[in-house]
């Protein structure tokens, strides 16, 4: 097959070839071997050449990633040079006759359950470092190949099955140009990093993992949900041309950068960005954002071995305010769960984790990982503009006890002498259908709210965000959705506050004028999503947008909304 359909989950194309980011095969049995010294050599040449490579990986990693990065190497490589495991997995092939991958195996396994029972953080993280490095000479043992986004050093086309949110803050963008994956859908956690990383991307393909084979040449047409598998010289040509129409329509907009985003009738909304780094602040400027509506700072704890410390946080906060300079910064408090995993929290597997133990109810009973990220953004607040925001409340007692930590933490603080903007504007992610529709009764106490749609959508549907068999149910512009987008917008205003949205919905073409006509304060999305939805934006009249979407409340259909969409505003 040389198409394959699936979500469009990053606009752009790439053209380029594949690279398989799969899990290997590493299964082996254990055999009985005659000529040991034979058998400790092809562990030792299996050990050299694994540090050959990571060497060459540390080299490249801290030229493109910097040092920082290319340090984890370094870790590995003196796993790999430690006389005792090296001289105990040795020793074992020889006394008990076995075969090279058994001993490694067994020995590391004793080894990473040494250290993880450790007291001490340190030596728990080598526990990890083992485990990698060992999968490394186990695999060259076998002879089949161990992939890692972080290795690539050519341009390419990943293909996944699934790419975990930390594969994707490993990709570099010099080479990776787009990617494909078999599961996930617009809102799974991948699909927005790579909005944000600017790479085309297609989602939910179902067979991108089977169906493409390494060094195959690949067209990534993240407009429209396709990906062509060895196209044909005609095919690629028109690809070419559809690619420099793309950057044309890009510098057009471009031109927009520095103005500020006003509808035709002259009314102002806010357009912010959606980050998960600091570095991401580059994108945000480049794309005029007016504020950050809503910093990820969970991508801060994942990728690692071990929690943040709160001076580590205290700097990416720092750094994210004074990076935009005064305006606005919303910051959201630890939302792990769901398809964000931290492996070294080792928490038990839940039937549902999207329904679990996540988010602020993680927070709430793991006081001391929230009360150090509750400290470190309140000694940040005083280099610029922010505003905290609790993710997944479902009632308002959790909203009460999230905001009575922070107070105790600004008074801990405060008698410490430490000062603290004065005031921090304290708000709540309306994405659980219980909250929107009590949304009156928290206006009275948070001071904004922000529409988290992609879980907003995925529990009012009952439809699974990285589930593709269900993708059609999500449906930003059902009249339900739209419905309960109203109810949180007119709480909040009667009560004098704002409100803001920060799922994917903000940025959609259709869902903008609806949003407009609701009355949204401020639309929050992929940096790269901004300058067009500002162009927009001047295009459409407030007034004629609040006519739109009274009749589009009144309608059945996701499909009759956009039909009345697309005929008023084009
Ligand atoms: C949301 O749910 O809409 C949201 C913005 O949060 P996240 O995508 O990180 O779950
Ligand atoms: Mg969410």
């Amino acid at each position: 097959m040389n198409l394959l359909e699936g979500i469009a989950a990053s606009s752009g194309i790439a053209i380029a070839k594949a690279y398989r980011l799969v899990e290997p095969d590493l299964s082996f049995t254990k055999k009985t071997v005659e000529n040991v010294t034979a058998e400790v050599e092809r562990f030792q040449s299996a050990l050299a050449v694994s540090i050959e490579e990571l060497e060459a990986i540390k080299l490249s990693a801290e030229k493109d990633l910097g040092t920082e990065d290319g340090a984890i190497f370094g870790a590995h490589i003196l796993v790999l040079k430690d006389p005792e495991l090296i001289s105990s997995i040795e020793s074992k092939i020889k006394e008990d006759k076995v075969n090279a991958e058994y001993a490694l195996s067994e020995t590391s396994d004793m080894f990473i359950a040494m250290f993880e029972a450790m007291d001490n953080e340190y030596m728990r993280e080598r526990a990890a470092d083992i485990r990698d490095v060992m999968k490394r000479v186990l695999s060259h043992l076998l002879g089949v190949s161990v992939m890692s986004p972080s290795e690539i050093s050519e341009e390419v086309i990943v293909i996944a099955e699934d790419l975990t949110p930390s594969d994707t803050a490993q990709l570099n963008r010099k080479y990776v140009k787009g990617f494909t994956t078999d599961i996930g859908g617009r809102t799974s956690h991948s699909a927005i990093m790579a909005r944000s990383l600017e790479i085309p991307a297609v989602v939910g393909t179902g067979e991108a993992t089977t169906s493409i084979q390494d060094g195959d040449m690949i067209i990534v047409d993240g407009l429209n949900g396709k990906i062509h598998i060895n196209p044909t010289a005609e095919l690629l040509a028109e690809y070419e041309d559809e690619y420099k129409k793309y950057e044309v329509q890009k510098a057009e907009w471009a031109k927009l950068v520095d103005e500020k985003t006003l509808t035709a009738d002259g009314n102002h909304v806010e357009l912010a960005a959606n980050i998960g780094t600091p570095e991401d602040l580059v994108g945000v400027n480049n794309n005029g954002g007016e504020a950050i509506g809503l910093y990820r700072t969970e991508f801060l704890y994942m990728g690692r071995d071990q929690l943040p410390t709160e001076e580590e946080q205290f700097e990416a906060y720092k750094k994210v305010l004074q990076g935009m300079d005064g305006k606005p910064v919303v910051v959201r408090t630890l939302d792990i769960g769901g398809d964000k995993e931290l492996p070294y929290l080792n928490l038990p597997k839940e039937m549902n984790p999207f329904l679990g133990f996540r988010a602020i109810r993680l927070c709430l009973e793991e006081t001391e990982i929230f009360r150090t990220q509750l400290r470190a953004l309140l000694r940040a607040s005083t280099f610029g503009n922010l505003k905290i925001m609790f993710p997944m409340i479902a009632t308002l007692g959790e909203f009460r006890q999230a905001k009575a930590m922070l107070e105790e933490e600004r008074v801990a603080l405060e008698a410490t002498g430490t000062t603290i903007a004065e005031k921090i504007e304290v708000g709540i992610m309306v994405e659980i259908p219980s909250t929107a529709v009590l949304a009156d009764q928290f206006a009275k106490e948070v001071d904004f709210f922000s529409i988290g749609t992609n879980d907003l959508i995925q529990y009012t549907m009952a439809a699974d965000r990285m589930n593709e068999r269900v993708s059609y149910l999500y449906q930003p512009y059902n009249p339900a959705i739209l419905r309960l987008v109203k109810m949180v917008i007119d709480a909040s205003h009667r009560e004098g506050k704002w409100t803001g949205m920060c799922g994917e919905m903000a940025g959609d073409e259709i869902a903008i004028p609806l949003l407009l006509g609701l009355g949204l304060d401020e639309f929050s999305m992929s940096a790269t999503s901004i300058l067009k939805a500002r162009a927009q934006i001047k295009t459409l009249n407030q007034k004629d947008m609040a006519a739109l979407v009274e009749e589009a409340l009144q309608m059945g259909t996701a499909e009759e909304v956009v039909e009345l969409v697309k005929k008023t505003c084009n």
